[in-house]
């Protein structure tokens, strides 16, 4: 491939520490640091007004950002029953989908208080995910396959990425021009509402993507019905497999359900690797965005000989953290998404501690779902039972002799995301990535933020089914069967 071919740029972004950038960026976000929107469901044609709840900022109780309205078992049908694929051409749907990522662009600041203020997104991570979402629509508008598309997909898309990965999923339907029914998390409809404003506001036609705010009940009927023709979906891994069966009841057979789920990610830091490159890729894969992405580092594994001064150095780097309202553009760690999440991950804290376990530990706001950089000790990947989504990392000893069991404890969880290894030997480079089963391996820097085209991102195993997104066969598994490949 042209790696310098128009289709291959990625969006620049906003370079924070660029003074005048950064006020520009500062100010474009005040104008929405009291505004309040309104989710309600998007349908083909304008429906009678819902009740609405409001919606929560996880670093500031008091703040209420807006409202949602969930929408009805009569929505769902509504929408099943008027979803209209994309009939225009391929390269018109290519134009609007890019005027949408300008436009996405364009509202910057409103996007970013969004972020800040229903996703507890500091600013680094709002360019970020604002950047990713952007490329996700220009990526599938450049290379559209010629194909038929599937129907019609619902996208069921995740909290923590609440643009990038809503948008992403949406783009990629669309692309291929199928009707979309999107079904954001319960917990950032209001970003979603406002993506999907941007997307009609660009040319998407209403009866073409539609969107229905709501939680689990929602999603399961917009899985199992037979109208359905796929789905796509991010989130736990659990979730999936129910998916996987109500489509497998319901829907046509083979219908294709392109699942990004959890994972339970390890790097491996052995006695050669520079303990300082090794100490910034560890904050940021473990700490960066509150632990709060499936790629996120869980289990660290120093080689004995050094282990000692890396852990002295990584809690100097973890007192360098400042946990706090995203808001503030000094913020490293903001809060976890909810209270629910909050308590999961406490209380996995507090067994921890209970056993003596916790190495590290530092204060957290008092108000707010914050869970401070954490670290706890323990002899392997083994000892975790569940994916912790947040800012805990678990830290294991090895001898150099015992390698390659450390790679097969790391195999045996069954997952396969993302996996990090420092090292300065090539030929330990070669096979530890050669044994490894991850979808997206790392070495010599952090194992977060894949970016669109040059890093399709996906896991094998329990960590989902591929193809990546942001890679060359993903739209694939949007078309009707006779184009589909299961190759990421
Ligand atoms: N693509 C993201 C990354 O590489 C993670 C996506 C997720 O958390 O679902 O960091």
């Amino acid at each position: 491939p042209d790696l310098f071919a128009p289709e291959r740029r990625n969006s620049i972004g906003f370079d924070l520490h660029h003074t005048p950038t950064l006020d520009a960026v500062d100010k474009a976000r005040e104008a929405f640091q009291e505004h309040q929107w309104n989710a309600t469901r998007l349908l083909a044609t304008d429906a009678a007004p819902l009740a609405t709840a409001p919606v929560t900022n996880p670093s500031t109780p008091e703040d209420n950002p807006g409202t949602v309205a969930p929408a009805s078992a009569t929505d769902a049908e509504v929408a099943m029953a008027s979803a209209t694929p994309w009939t225009a051409p391929a390269a018109e749907r290519a134009t609007i989908l890019n005027a949408a990522a300008d436009l996405y662009e364009a509202h910057h600041g409103e996007l970013f208080a969004l972020l800040a203020r229903e996703a507890g997104k500091s600013l680094p991570d709002c360019v970020a995910e604002l950047r990713e979402a952007v490329d996700f629509l220009r990526y599938y508008a450049a290379n559209i396959p010629d194909a038929e598309p599937a129907g019609t997909f619902t996208c069921i898309s995740p909290w923590n990425f609440p643009l990038a990965i809503f948008s992403g999923q949406i783009a990629a339907a669309l692309a291929v021009g199928n009707a979309v029914l999107a079904k954001p998390a319960e917990q950032t409809p209001l970003i979603a509402h406002r993506a999907v404003q941007l997307l009609h506001e660009a040319g998407v036609p209403r009866d073409v993507l539609q969107l229905l705010p709501g939680g689990g009940e929602l999603g399961a009927r917009l899985t199992s019905d037979p109208r359905i023709s796929g789905v796509a979906f991010t989130g736990s891994t659990a979730t999936a497999l129910k998916i996987r069966a109500a489509m497998a009841h319901n829907l046509r057979p083979g219908a294709p359900l392109i699942a990004e789920t959890g994972g339970l990610n390890a790097m491996i830091v052995d006695s050669t690797a520079l303990p300082e490159q090794a100490v910034q890729s560890i904050i940021e894969s473990a700490f960066q965005s509150a632990g709060q992405r499936c790629s996120a580092l869980r289990c660290l594994y120093l080689q004995e000989d050094i282990a000692d001064d890396v852990l002295t150095m990584l809690m100097g780097a973890m007192d360098a953290l400042q946990v706090g309202d995203p808001w503030h553009i000094s913020t490293d760690c903001g809060p976890v998404i909810d209270e629910i999440a909050h308590r999961g991950i406490a209380d996995h804290i507090a067994v921890a501690r209970a056993d003596g376990h916790v190495l590290k530990e530092m204060a957290t706001p008092e108000q707010g779902t914050f869970i401070a950089p954490t670290l706890i000790k323990v002899s392997g990947i083994g000892d975790l039972e569940r994916e912790i989504f947040g800012p805990v990392l678990h830290v294991a000893r090895f001898k150099a002799q015992d390698l390659d069991r450390v790679i097969d404890d790391i195999n045996a969880t069954g997952y396969g995301l993302t996996f990090g290894l420092h090292t300065r030997i090539d030929d330990r480079v070669q096979h530890v990535t050669d044994a490894i089963h991850a979808g997206n391996i790392y070495v010599n820097r952090n194992q977060i933020g894949a970016i669109v085209g040059s890093q399709p991102f996906g896991g094998e195993g329990l960590s989902g089914t591929g193809p990546k997104a942001g890679g060359p066969n993903y739209m694939s598994r949007f078309c009707a069967p006779d184009r589909q490949s299961t190759n990421d």
